[in-house]
């Protein structure tokens, strides 16, 4: 059986082929498309798929997207500051072409949905995963279900307390010095003048800086939402070293509340990295065509 994958970021749309197995899909093909208008973008997924009869079609999807199968507008992206992506069906429009069901969610839900299936959190039911990129996302799964409600987490928006060192004003449009407005891959250079990637000096204050925020939103989200695992990717968490800071700021701020292991000696294995790496989304789009298969047969 052959699944579609498709991991629908901002800046890159990565769509794959890969069959179907009781551990890991396993990739047969792959291609990047970058993102574009919607017309050029779908005709070049389209294209990819064309030919390669696939039995599902999984969509992890930068968002906001609407995910209630009630609303006449099921499968739009929705408020999307990318102008010419808004309120565009992209469910409808892969549907009329590719046979089989049709799997969609926000790409970070996918991305936990497949770091539980085949990643680091394997072995728990609750976990958060959070992209710090260019912008910030984070999805949830609770009790092995995908959390979905008057609309979808939207985790890179919750405020956060300033740093008494910061003056940055923040970028978010909507919100000014929220989470992604603070920390994102795009506020950095804002912040520096540099990209991300290419701020190398480990000891930054813009580092200190970030990785507090980011230490403050994931003590939310524990707080909120007690997952039992916390899995931070996307290209900002390529830097290694934010890691120890963010869950040395973790423990501090949490401050003995809640006396587990894991927040305690175990926070090495409770804030991670993703087990699937950069094909986390990608492997997203693949665990929910698995899941649209099994819709369909429930139905
Ligand atoms: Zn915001």
């Amino acid at each position: 059986m052959l699944l579609g994958g498709i991991d629908a970021g901002g800046t890159t749309i990565n769509c794959a082929v890969a069959e179907y197995s009781s551990s890991k899909p396993n990739i047969l093909e792959h291609n990047k498309i970058s993102t574009g208008s919607p017309v050029e973008t779908m005709s070049k997924i389209l294209r990819f798929f064309e030919s390669k009869k696939i039995d599902a079609l999984g969509i992890a999807c930068f968002g906001p997207v609407d995910l209630n199968t009630n609303s006449a507008t099921y499968g739009y992206i929705t408020t999307t500051p990318k102008l010419n992506w808004r309120d565009f069906n992209i469910v409808g429009h892969l549907k009329n072409e590719i046979k089989g069901p049709v799997g969609f969610d926000t790409d970070v839900n996918g991305a936990a949905l497949a770091e539980l299936k085949w990643g680091c959190a394997q072995s728990v039911k609750s976990c958060v995963y959070l992209t710090v990129g260019t912008g910030i996302g984070g999805g949830a799964i609770v009790g092995n279900k995908l959390v979905h409600g008057l609309l979808h987490p939207e985790m890179g928006h919750v405020i956060v307390r300033r740093h008494p060192k910061d003056d940055f004003q923040g970028i978010c449009p909507n919100h000014g010095d929220c989470l992604e407005g603070l920390s994102s891959g795009l506020a950095i250079e804002k912040r520096t003048g540099m990209k991300g990637e290419e701020l190398r000096d480990k000891s930054a204050t813009t580092w200190i800086i970030i990785s507090n925020y980011l230490a403050q939103a994931v003590v939310n989200y524990i707080l909120v939402l007690s997952p039992q695992k916390v899995i931070l990717g996307g290209g900002v968490m390529k830097h290694e070293h934010l890691f120890p800071i963010i869950r040395k700021d973790v423990k501090q701020l949490l401050n003995s509340y809640l006396l587990k292991d894991e927040l305690l000696d175990g926070i090495n294995d409770y804030i991670v990295y993703p087990g699937l790496g950069e094909d986390a989304g990608l492997f997203g789009g693949f665990a929910l065509a698995i899941e649209a298969l099994k819709n369909e047969t429930k139905q």
